[in-house]
């Protein structure tokens, strides 16, 4: 018995030896991770596919393969990185505030506890297009228009009936809302089936490019006005903004069209493990230059400003890195 006992002691000792110097060990095995970002001409598919691409040329040291999916935008993400099928997700700060107080598509559901922040990104101007012969030179105008309004699971979908609410337009009764997906809303507005749409995104954008690159001319609707100072008074997560025209040649407008804006942010659950979130940290705040270089949407990124706009718990992983540099006390 007792030598018995000795063998499968050896064994055990022996395996675990093996198992630790087998290239299929805790250690060298792969991690996958995938971003959930939006539509293919917003900023969030570049910015999943600038985040992957620093992560993935780095595969030797963390062992991590990243890759982006193309998604409805913020609501889907933080859901789907709830249920557990993404591992991160690019959600707008309003929309991360929303999943952690169980406000606007979360009411139902409750507070999202499991929702974790890791940093934020660009800021994201509320964006609204229209066609110059549809005549719509301010928000009041919209009234009677067929105007997209943003996918479910979009972020503008909120910010839109915000924003049309604040002016006193009930966006059921008193426009034609549709609600197609940003990526299709140029295409509409192009082809005369849309009078405006709106979209939440950063600049400059694929898909406002190419809806004031078109035939039909378009302009920038400013969103201000003493109804704006009381969406921003009353909204903690919403701030003024402006959209530089300078990026969109083809516009009908010449000047910074003025709006309101929020921020993108990148989250997780609780469940990610916290070596994987502290690789992704790690490696886009020692290379914030590095990173900046991929989007003109990031040239005011800061690695303190990176920490601001977050309504989640930071998540442990992300904690540990902004501790070590100082970033959070
Ligand atoms: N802000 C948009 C949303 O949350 C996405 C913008 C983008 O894809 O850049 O749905």
């Amino acid at each position: 018995m007792k030598r018995a006992g000795l063998v499968l002691a050896l064994i055990f000792v022996m395996g675990a030896v093996f198992t630790a110097m087998s290239p299929g060990s805790a250690q060298a095995k792969t991690v996958f991770v995938t971003i959930g970002t939006g539509g293919i001409t917003g900023v969030y598919y570049p910015t999943g596919g600038a985040i992957c691409k620093m992560i993935n040329d780095k595969r030797d040291t963390y062992g991590i393969r990243c890759t982006v999916e193309a998604t409805g935008g913020s609501v889907f993400n933080i859901n789907a990185v709830l249920a557990g099928d993404l591992e991160f997700g690019i959600a707008q700060s309003d929309r991360q505030y929303q999943a952690v107080k169980g406000e606007a598509e979360w009411k139902d559901k409750g507070p999202q506890k499991d929702l974790r922040a890791v940093f934020s990104l660009h800021p994201e101007a509320v964006t609204l297009v229209a066609a110059e012969d549809a005549g719509i030179k301010t928000i009041a105008d919209l009234k009677g228009k067929r105007v997209n309004i943003g996918n479910p699971g979009s972020g503008q979908l909120q910010n839109s009936i915000d924003v049309l609410e604040s002016f006193g337009i009930n966006w059921e009764k008193d426009i034609k809302a549709e609600q197609a997906k940003a990526a299709e809303a140029p295409g509409l507005l192009q082809d005369g089936r849309i009078d405006a749409f709106f979209y939440t995104v950063g600049h400059p954008s694929g898909a406002i490019k190419e809806a004031t690159a078109g035939h039909r001319k378009v302009r920038f609707v400013p969103i201000d006005g003493p109804p704006v100072e009381a969406l921003v008074k009353k909204y903690p997560y919403y701030a003024k903004a402006m959209i530089p025209i300078a990026m969109y040649e083809g516009a009908a407008n010449k000047e910074n069209v003025p709006t309101v804006g929020v921020k993108a942010t990148f989250v997780t659950s609780a469940k990610t493990p916290d070596d994987v979130v502290y690789a992704i940290v790690k490696e886009i705040f020692d290379n914030l230059d590095a990173f900046k270089t991929l989007h003109p949407a990031y040239e005011v990124l800061t690695t303190s400003s990176m920490l601001e706009g977050l309504s989640a718990p930071f998540h442990p992983g992300a904690e540990k890195y902004f501790k070590e540099k100082g970033l959070l006390k």
